[in-house]
């Protein structure tokens, strides 16, 4: 997919209208829930429970904190964590 970018300007309660053609592109619907991250850069808007972040999968994805991972991501990462906290002992 292209990059795009418009501007938007934020209304008196600081909202923005998302342009039609991104959410047909991203397949947003009316009445969507949108996870809205704060990143340094700005703010970057997500469909939950996509993909996974790490490697991209969407079988079995779950919200850990503010990250959406899946199951195989989440596994890795407690073996990971097990086996550092076992060499630290
Ligand atoms: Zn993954």
């Amino acid at each position: 997919m292209t990059s795009l970018s418009c501007y938007r300007k934020l209304d008196a309660q600081n909202r923005i209208e998302l342009p039609a053609e991104y959410c047909q592109v991203l397949q947003y619907e009316q009445g969507q829930t949108l996870i809205v991250h704060l990143r340094k850069a700005g703010i970057y808007l997500e469909s939950p429970l996509v993909s996974c972040q790490i490697c991209g999968s969407s079988l079995d994805i779950q919200q850990v904190y503010d990250m959406t991972l899946c199951s195989d991501c989440i596994s890795r990462i407690v073996k990971f964590t097990k086996q550092k906290k076992k060499s630290s002992r």
